[in-house]
């Protein structure tokens, strides 16, 4: 089954407004292409001035976190709401670096998977082993208790429209990028679960990406793999090689 292609970036912390402004504008002619979904997301303070830089584009604007409640006392977060109305659509959840830098675990990104679906915002939800697990052998298993734990409660129709990144923590900002057979391997797992935890249609149209030091010189290869949809991508989003990768 054709699936649709999307790449995302992800601008971590990086850009302020009027340095994001600009990087839009940079990207804006590199970054066409009608048969992607192009999506950056971006700090939440940039969210406002990106969504409306990209107005009459092809790009989507994703955010980079928030939070499971509608309002109230919890500051400095975030909620689906606020990105909503802002005009955001993907919203990432379960980055390596949210789950080890500030502690998120699989019971928050579960219902925060939930809060999006229920908030109209598409997950971007990654997953991915750490270097230990990888020579442990064991990443398969673990790879495997994330997505079942992390998709507890959320529907098959749901998880239609699901993007899953997997990403290799021992390839994220590292220059070191898994193979595209390594890739391949995992995200041809995580399809197999999807077929197990709910049918193989709903298997057939979730769409994975790998995330992890994809550039423009690796991404044509990762991205002619069958069960890798597109890519999730930090560092070289950042660049004009961002526009290669979307075309690759
Ligand atoms: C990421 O943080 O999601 C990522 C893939 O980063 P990089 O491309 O820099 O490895």
């Amino acid at each position: 089954m054709a699936r649709r292609r999307i790449i995302a970036g992800n601008w971590k912390m990086n850009k302020t407004p009027s340095e994001a402004v600009a990087l839009v504008a940079e990207l804006k002619d590199l970054v066409k292409n009608d048969a992607v979904d192009v999506v950056y997301c971006v700090p939440a303070i940039d969210i406002v001035p990106v969504a409306e830089a990209v107005k009459g584009t092809n790009v989507h604007v994703g955010a980079e976190n928030f939070y499971i409640v509608d309002n109230g006392a919890f500051t400095g977060e975030i909620s689906a709401p606020m990105l909503k109305d802002a005009g955001v659509e993907y919203v990432i959840i379960g980055h390596s670096e949210r789950r080890d830098i500030f502690g998120e675990n699989d019971i928050l990104i579960n219902q925060k998977v939930k809060k999006a679906f229920a908030s109209g915002l598409t997950p971007i939800l990654c997953c991915g082993e750490s270097l230990a697990l990888r020579k442990a052998d064991t990443y398969k298993e673990w790879i495997e208790r994330q997505i079942t734990w992390d998709l507890d409660g959320v529907t098959a129709d749901q998880v239609k429209k699901l993007v899953i990144a997997y990403e290799p923590i021992w390839a994220i900002g590292t220059g070191e990028t898994a193979t595209a057979d390594q890739a391949e391997e995992v995200c041809g797992l995580i399809r197999k679960l999807i077929a197990k935890l709910y049918d193989q249609a709903t298997a057939d149209e979730v769409r994975i990406q790998y995330g992890g030091s994809m550039n423009a010189g690796n991404a044509a290869e990762l991205l002619s793999k069958e069960n890798i949809d597109g890519g999730l991508i930090g560092g070289a989003s950042l660049k004009p090689d961002f526009g290669k990768i979307v075309n690759a």
